[in-house]
């Protein structure tokens, strides 16, 4: 199963998530660099410096039978990080499938797929994004981020974006005030010119939710939403899901499960039930 219509060029990718007027204005902001004309693919053989030895392997297994496109995750996660317009860490895409007149549509919640062989990361000119030895979660320092975009046009499946720091009215309210707690609040409230503001964004696996042994508190939020129950997320080295009575690795091995765009070799760690 393949995303609708990957774009081949940052520009495609940037005109896609924003509109081409934000493609020229990252260009002249001197956002938008060297990352021009990279194509996913070329990153197919990237390898990421990933520590081996972890503690945790976190990752989700979504039932795409059970998936009702009702976009409630989408909407958590964009409460639980308060994150601004433009920035969407679980899009829900479609696909149709089947031949006419056989024909039906489907739905996949998108996040970051924190894979093992991450080909955002070795991108990086100043390292602002690695993927963590401990449990395999890919983060963004935001304040050493420079905003090439590099990570952006190198990861195949979309899951960055810029935060061109824009609020909704509500950002602009008291409610605005209340830091998020992504990063565990370290980027404290939302304010021109101060992190994230301007740099690249993507789904954390709401890791400010783990405790400081890196058990989860409580679910992501995407997955502890989800009313037909099609996300289930947990530690894929014991298998253990922490939204639902299951085993991550029976789900993957039993049901068909695909990962997206397997032969870049870059062994995303969602995989799709179908
Ligand atoms: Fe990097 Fe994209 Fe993989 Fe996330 S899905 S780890 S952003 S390559
Ligand atoms: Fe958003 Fe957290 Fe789900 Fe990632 S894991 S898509 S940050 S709610």
């Amino acid at each position: 199963m393949e995303k609708p219509e990957t774009p081949t060029t940052l520009e495609e990718l940037v005109d896609q998530e924003f509109g081409r007027r934000s493609f020229v204005k990252l260009v002249g902001l001197g956002i938008v660099s060297a990352a021009v004309g990279m194509i996913p693919a070329e990153f197919a053989e990237a390898k990421a410096e990933v520590v081996t030895k972890k503690k945790f392997r976190y990752g989700m297994a979504i039932d795409l039978k059970r998936c009702i496109n009702c976009k409630a995750c989408t909407m958590a996660c964009k409460l639980e990080n308060k994150t601004p317009p433009g920035v969407v860490y679980n899009p829900v895409n479609e696909e149709e499938i089947g031949e006419f007149p056989n024909v039906a549509r489907r739905w996949f919640p998108s996040p970051c797929y924190h894979c093992e062989n991450p080909p955002c990361v070795p991108v990086c000119p100043v390292k602002a994004t690695w993927k963590r030895g401990e449990d395999g979660i890919v983060i963004v320092d935001y304040d050493k981020c420079i905003s090439t975009g590099n990570c952006i046009g190198a990861c195949p499946y979309g899951a960055r974006m810029f935060d061109l720091g824009e609020n909704y009215p509500a950002q602009q309210t008291e409610y605005g005030k209340i830091p998020s707690p992504e990063y565990y609040g370290k980027y404290g409230v939302r304010q021109k010119n101060r992190s994230p503001i301007g740099k690249v964004r993507k789904c954390t696996f709401c890791l400010h939710l783990q405790d400081a042994n890196g058990h989860y508190t409580r679910p992501p939020a995407c997955a502890e939403t989800c009313m037909g129950r099609a996300i289930h997320f947990g530690d894929f080295i014991e298998g253990k899901c922490i939204v639902h009575e299951c085993n991550l690795n029976e789900l993957v091995t039993k049901r068909h499960a695909i990962r997206l765009k397997e032969e870049l070799g870059t062994e995303p760690n969602v995989y799709y039930l179908l």
